[in-house]
C-alpha cells in the first residue's frame, strides 16, 4: 500500500522560493574583487539570479546546459548558482588553483557553453583561449572595473541589466542534474561529479541538523571554504534554507586580517574552511591581540584537523571546532564530530574529537579488508573506507561504469577506524598508507603529534623504501622559526604517544610542503622528492 502525500519534488527551486517569500530582507554581505564591501538582501540577490535566467535564456541556454563559474565567494556567484540550477541548467564550479591545462580539461570534457569569470582569471583564460571551445565569456564586475582583453569578453552587470527579475522557473524532476564538480585526483585526469537537485536537497537538510552546521535564521554564517569546491559544503543552500545571514570574504580567503573584519563588523556566528584557514586566523588573532566574540563554531574539514587549532579556538576565543569529514562524491557531507560532553575530561575529550566524527543520518559507512570482508567497528581494526547513502555519486559524469562496488558501495579511497560509539577516524589515504614489514602505520597519527610539537608549522609522514621493512615512515617538518628544533627530540617526543614501531626512522626540515589544488598535502610529490633518501643513524 502506498502513502496518501503529495509528491512534489525536491529541488533547489524549492529552497530559492522559500528564502524569498521568507526571508527577504535577510541580508548577503561580501567582499567582491569590485567592491570591499557589498551588501544586499535575500529579495536583491533571487530577483538578480531571476535577470541572470533570463539573460541566459535569451543566449540559447537549453536545459542540462553547463555554466561554467572560476570565481571566489560572492554574491555574483551566489546568483549565478540559483540562476542555472533552477533554471534546469548544470552549474559548474571550477577550481582556480588546478593546473591551466586540466582547467581546460575540465571545460571541454564538460562542454561547458557559458564561463563566469572573476576579473582576475582573465588572463588565465586568454592563455587557454586556442585550446578551450566556450560560446560566451562574461566577466563578473560591473563596466567601470571592466579588465582590458583581447578576448570578447562581457561585462556580467551589463550581461542582466536589461532583463526582468520575474523568471518562469520551471518544474523540475528531482533527479534532473543541478551543479558539477571535477575532483582533483592526484592520478589521471579529473573526473566529474554530476549532483541532482534531491541529491543537494536532502543534502542541505541534513547538513543542518543540530549535530551538523545546526544553522539558524539567527546565525551570520561565513563559507571560507570555496564556492568553486563541492557548493562551498552546502551552505549556500542550508543558509538560504533557514534565513541565516551569509558573509562572503571573496577572494580574501586566507587573510587573518579580512576575516577578523568580517567576523567582527558582520557578528559572524559561524564560520566552515580548511584547517588552513584557521591557522592563518590564530595567527593573525595572537599577533594583533584581536578578539572574536561572536563566533561560537567553526566546522573544520578537508584535511585532517590539529589539535593545537581547536585547542586555541576554543580556549582563547571560545570557538569550538567541528570536525567533519567529506568528499566531494559525497556532496560533500560524510561524517561529523558534535560537541562532546563537558564532563569528559580534556584528554578523553581530545581522543573523541581528534577523529573525524559520526555519520550523519543518510550516510552509512563500513570498513573492509583486501578481500572485501567487513571488519569490526571496534575502534582498532583499519580497513578501507566505503560509504552509500543519497548524495552519494553513482558513477562520474560520462562514465558509463559504476563506479560503486558490486554490492553498492563507494570506495572513498581513505583508510579508517570504526569505533563502537560510531566514531570515525581517518588513518590514511589508500595509496598513502605506510606497509612496514607487513604492518600498517597511520601517517595521520604521526602528523597530529607532529603539528602539536612546538616550532612546528607543518609536517607530513610518508613512507619511503627501507632494506628490511620495506617501508618505514620519514617525517618532513617545516619550522615557523618560533623555536629551535633538533631531529632526535623530535622523534623522541614521539614515545609513549604512538606504539614504538610507528615512530618515524628520520626526521627532515624542509623549507615547505608540497600542496594539491585543495589544500591537501601532496605525497604522491613528496615520495618522488625523497624516493632515494638514505636513512640516517638517528632512529634505525
Ligand atoms: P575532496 O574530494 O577534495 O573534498 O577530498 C576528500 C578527501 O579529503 C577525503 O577522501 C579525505 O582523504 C580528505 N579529508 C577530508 N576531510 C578530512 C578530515 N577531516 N580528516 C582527514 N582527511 C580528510
Amino acid at each position: 500500500m502506498k502513502g496518501n502525500m503529495m509528491q512534489s519534488q525536491l529541488t533547489l527551486t524549492g529552497i530559492m522560493k522559500h528564502a524569498k517569500t521568507v526571508f527577504p530582507k535577510q541580508e548577503i554581505v561580501s567582499v567582491t574583487a569590485d567592491n570591499p564591501q557589498h551588501r544586499y538582501s535575500f529579495a536583491e540577490a533571487f530577483g538578480r539570479a531571476g535577470q541572470l535566467a533570463n539573460a541566459l535564456k535569451k543566449l540559447g541556454a537549453r536545459q542540462g546546459d553547463r555554466v561554467a563559474t572560476l570565481a571566489w565567494n560572492d554574491y555574483r556567484h551566489f546568483e549565478l548558482y540559483y540562476a542555472s540550477s533552477c533554471s534546469g541548467l548544470v552549474c559548474h564550479t571550477i577550481n582556480p588553483r588546478l593546473f591551466p591545462e586540466q582547467i581546460a580539461y575540465i571545460i571541454n570534457h564538460a562542454e561547458d557553453r557559458f564561463l563566469f569569470i572573476d576579473p582576475m582569471f582573465v588572463p588565465l583564460i586568454e592563455a587557454l583561449a586556442g585550446q578551450i571551445k566556450v560560446e560566451t565569456l562574461v566577466v563578473l564586475t560591473s563596466k567601470a572595473k571592466m579588465p582590458q582583453s583581447k578576448l570578447a569578453l562581457l561585462c556580467y552587470e551589463d550581461f542582466i541589466a536589461e532583463h526582468n527579475e520575474n523568471f518562469d522557473w520551471p518544474e523540475l524532476d528531482e533527479n534532473d542534474a543541478c551543479a558539477l564538480c571535477y575532483t582533483s585526483g592526484t592520478t589521471g585526469n579529473p573526473k566529474g561529479v554530476l549532483y541532482s537537485h534531491r541529491a543537494m536537497t536532502l543534502h542541505a537538510y541534513a547538513s543542518l541538523l543540530p549535530d551538523v552546521f545546526a544553522l539558524s535564521a539567527s546565525d551570520v554564517i561565513m563559507p571560507i571554504v570555496p564556492m568553486f569546491h563541492v557548493n562551498a559544503w552546502s551552505i549556500p543552500y542550508g543558509a538560504a534554507a533557514v534565513g541565516a545571514k551569509i558573509v562572503f570574504p571573496g577572494p580574501k580567503m586566507a587573510d587573518g586580517a579580512t576575516l577578523s573584519q568580517l567576523i567582527n563588523n558582520e557578528g559572524v556566528t559561524c564560520s566552515a574552511g580548511v584547517p588552513t584557514v584557521w591557522l592563518a586566523l590564530l595567527n593573525y588573532l595572537r599577533e594583533n591581540n584581536i578578539e572574536i566574540p561572536s563566533l561560537n563554531r567553526v566546522v573544520s574539514g578537508g584535511s585532517a584537523c590539529p589539535w593545537a587549532i581547536m585547542d586555541e579556538l576554543e580556549q582563547k576565543h571560545g570557538v569550538y571546532t567541528l570536525h567533519a569529514w567529506g568528499m566531494t562524491e559525497m556532496s560533500p557531507l560524510g561524517t561529523f564530530n558534535a560537541r562532546v560532553s563537558t564532563k569528559l575530561d580534556k584528554e578523553t575529550a581530545k581522543k573523541i574529537r581528534m577523529k573525524q566524527g559520526r555519520p550523519t543520518f543518510g550516510v552509512e559507512l563500513r570498513i573492509v579488508d583486501a578481500h572485501m570482508k567487513e571488519l569490526p567497528r571496534d575502534g582498532v581494526a583499519f580497513g578501507a573506507l566505503q560509504v552509500r547513502g543519497p548524495w552519494v555519486c553513482e558513477r562520474y559524469f560520462k562514465q558509463e561504469h559504476s563506479a560503486l562496488t558490486a554490492d553498492g558501495w563507494f570506495d572513498t579511497g581513505d583508510v579508517a577506524t570504526i569505533d563502537p560509539d560510531g566514531y570515525m577516524s581517518i588513518t590514511d589515504r589508500t595509496k598513502d598508507v605506510i606497509k612496514s614489514g607487513g604492518e600498517w602505520i597511520s601517517s595521520i597519527e604521526l602528523e597530529n603529534h607532529a603539528v602539536s610539537i612546538e616550532g612546528v608549522a607543518e609536517a607530513a609522514v610518508i613512507g619511503v623504501y627501507h632494506p628490511k621493512w620495506d617501508e618505514r615512515p620519514l617525517l618532513l617538518i617545516v619550522k615557523n622559526g618560533k623555536k629551535e628544533l633538533d631531529a632526535k627530540t623530535i622523534l623522541k617526543s614521539f614515545e609513549g604517544k604512538v606504539a614504538s614501531w610507528w615512530i618515524p626512522n628520520d626526521c627532515v626540515f624542509v623549507e615547505q610542503i608540497p600542496h594539491t589544488a585543495t589544500g591537501k598535502i601532496s605525497k604522491k610529490d613528496l615520495r618522488a622528492l625523497f624516493e632515494k633518501h638514505q636513512w640516517s643513524e638517528l632512529n634505525n
